[in-house]
């Protein structure tokens, strides 16, 4: 199967410190993969990797999306490709509107839209995909983070998305704003969009993901259907022991 995306290698330090030890991971169209690991595994490392955070010359290994090789020297060049990065840490402009949001940082010609209504009615449907009935011309400050967090993926979809990174999305979202984005995360699926998926809660993880690859340490411990593992499984793997071994005396 010729793959969407492939990472293979790679490997990341800090100084003295290796954050990843030659990490490979895969992905097909429409995919979509989990990434488990405990605090300080190497998980947002290894995104901000791909989405050229990290420009290329500082690390090692190879990327590969849509069949070339990747290598974006800023965030700029990843999401002209079609990849888009969701981080924990919101980062709209909290005083302006949805909309001006939505297209900031975006050349309007780039996009085809030629006036203000354009503009209005375009954010009004991106804003319908994410199932947010809001008005476009909303403060940022004014909405809940469960909000705000669809508006971002709004602002992706925007971009002509075709891999969407979410690192720990659901962190501060209420059961319901979760409910919402994991629908929304299945509903890119069935538009053969991919999603590379962050997140400690497993419940929400054995739910979406195709895949589930776990990482511990800056190692890639293994990638396995998530149909084959159970939450415990999942555990194991990130902590590299039986979990009973934590509890001695039950
Ligand atoms: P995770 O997202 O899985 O919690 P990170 O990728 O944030 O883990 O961190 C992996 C490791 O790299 C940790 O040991 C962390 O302290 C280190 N690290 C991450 N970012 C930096 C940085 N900018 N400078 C130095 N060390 C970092
Ligand atoms: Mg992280």
């Amino acid at each position: 199967m010729v793959q969407l995306l492939e990472m293979k290698n790679i490997t990341k330090k800090f100084g003295d410190v290796t954050a990843l030890n030659a990490i490979s991971i895969s992905l097909a169209r429409g995919e979509i993969l989990s990434l488990c690991g405990e605090n300080g595994s190497g998980k947002s490392t290894l995104m901000k990797v791909l989405c050229g955070i990290y420009p290329v010359g500082d690390y090692e290994g190879d990327i590969y999306f849509a069949g070339e090789k990747l290598l974006a020297k800023n965030i700029r060049e990843t999401e002209a490709k079609g990849i888009s990065i969701i981080h924990q840490e919101l980062t709209l402009v909290k005083n302006m509107t949805v909309l001006e949001n939505m297209f900031l940082g975006n050349e309007i010609t780039q996009v085809g839209l030629t006036n203000d209504n354009e503009m209005y009615l375009r954010c009004k449907t991106l804003l319908e995909q994410v199932q947010l009935d809001i008005d476009p011309n909303t403060k940022v400050a004014e909405l809940g983070l469960g909000q705000q967090q669809l508006v971002e993926i709004a602002k992706a979809l925007n971009k002509q998305v075709r891999l969407l990174i979410l690192d720990e999305p659901t962190a501060s979202l209420t059961e319901k704003e979760t409910a919402i984005l994991l629908e929304l995360v299945k509903d890119l699926k069935a538009h053969n969009i991919a999603c590379i998926y962050i997140s400690h809660k497993l419940n929400e993880v054995k739910a979406i993901s195709d895949q589930i690859c776990v990482i511990r340490d800056g190692e890639h411990i293994g990638t396995r259907s998530a149909t084959s593992m159970s939450e415990d499984d999942i555990i194991t793997m990130m902590v590299g022991r039986e979990i009973t071994s934590l509890y001695p005396h039950e």
